[in-house]
C-alpha cells in the first residue's frame, strides 16, 4: 500500500449518508473521510452500497439525510463549485454514442469551457495516445468495446484535470495492460495531490494502490483503516485483504452454500 502526506485536510468526507428507496435502505449511516492526495478503497459485495454512495458524493443522488463534503464545500449547497472540481467515473460511464472519442473529449473540454488552443489539444492528444484510442478517429463510441468505452470515461475526466476522482470500479473490463496503466495512473496523479476515491471489487487493486479502504456491508461501514488497522479489527495479524473481506462482510460461507446445493 502506498503512503500519504500526514496532516492534510479531508478532501472527501462522507457524514451520516443515508439513502432510502422505500422500504429499502440501500446507505444507513456511512460516514469516513479522504485526505488530500490520498489513493482510498471502498469495498463491499454485490448490493453493498458502493454505487448508491459515490453517487450522493458526486451530487448524482440526494441523500435522504446526512451530507456529502467535498473540499469543504457541501454538495447540496453549492454543486456547481463541486462539479467543477470533481471527476465522476459511474460503473456504466456516461459517454456519447455518436460521437468519436476525439470529438467526445472535446465536446466535455467545451462543457467544461476549457479555453481551445494547442495547449488543450496536446492533453487530448496525449490522453488518447495513453489509452490506446488515437487511431480511432473512424469509430464512434457506440462501436468501442466495454474496456474502451471505460478508457474513454476515464479520458473525459482526466482532460479537466479535477483535484478529485470518484471512480467506481475504474479497472472493470480493462486488459491487464489498461488495468496496469490505470493503476499508474491513479498514484501518480496523487503523487501530485489528486485525491483518488474509488471503488472496487479486485482486492489486489485496492491493496496495490490503497493506503486506507473502508468496507461497507449491507449499507453499513464495518471497518475503515490500514491494513494494519483491519488485522488488529478482525484479531488476525496475518490476514490477507481477501481473508479480511470475508470475515468483515456477513454471509455463509461458500464452501457451505457449495455443500447444500450439491446435497
Ligand atoms: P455492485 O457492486 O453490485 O455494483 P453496490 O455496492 O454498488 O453493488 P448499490 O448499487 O449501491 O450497490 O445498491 C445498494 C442497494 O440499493 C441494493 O440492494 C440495490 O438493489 C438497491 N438500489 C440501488 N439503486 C436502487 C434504486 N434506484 N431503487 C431501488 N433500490 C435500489
Amino acid at each position: 500500500m502506498t503512503s500519504i502526506a500526514p496532516g492534510a485536510s479531508p478532501s472527501v468526507e462522507a457524514r451520516q449518508l443515508v439513502k432510502k428507496y422505500g422500504v429499502v435502505t440501500a446507505v444507513d449511516g456511512v460516514s469516513f473521510a479522504v485526505q488530500r492526495g490520498e489513493i482510498f478503497g471502498f469495498l463491499g459485495a454485490n448490493g453493498a452500497g458502493k454505487t448508491t454512495t459515490l453517487r450522493m458524493l458526486c451530487g448524482l443522488l440526494t441523500p435522504t439525510s446526512g451530507t456529502a463534503v467535498i473540499d469543504g464545500i457541501d454538495i447540496l449547497k453549492d454543486p456547481l463549485s463541486v462539479k467543477a472540481r470533481m471527476g465522476y467515473l459511474d460503473e456504466e460511464p456516461f459517454v456519447h454514442p455518436h460521437l468519436t472519442g476525439r470529438e467526445f473529449l472535446n465536446f466535455v473540454a467545451d462543457l467544461y469551457r476549457m479555453p481551445r488552443g494547442a495547449q488543450r489539444e496536446q492533453r487530448m492528444e496525449r490522453l488518447l495516445g495513453l489509452f490506446e484510442l488515437a487511431n480511432r478517429d473512424g469509430e464512434l463510441i457506440g462501436a468501442y468495446s466495454h474496456g474502451m468505452r471505460q478508457k474513454i470515461g476515464l479520458a473525459s475526466l482526466l482532460i479537466r484535470e479535477p483535484s478529485v476522482l470518484l471512480l467506481d470500479e475504474p479497472t472493470n473490463g480493462l486488459d491487464p495492460r489498461s488495468a496496469r496503466l490505470v493503476k499508474d495512473l491513479l498514484e501518480e496523479l496523487a503523487s501530485r495531490g489528486t485525491t483518488v476515491l474509488l471503488s472496487t471489487h479486485i482486492l489486489e487493486v485496492a491493496q496495490a494502490l490503497c493506503r486506507r479502504v473502508a468496507i461497507i456491508d449491507r449499507g453499513r461501514i464495518t471497518a475503515t483503516g490500514t491494513m494494519d488497522e483491519l488485522r488488529a479489527q478482525a484479531g488476525s495479524e496475518q490476514a490477507s485483504l481477501e481473508e479480511l473481506f470475508l470475515k468483515l462482510t456477513a454471509g455463509p460461507e461458500s464452501r457451505e452454500l457449495i455443500e447444500r446445493l450439491l446435497a
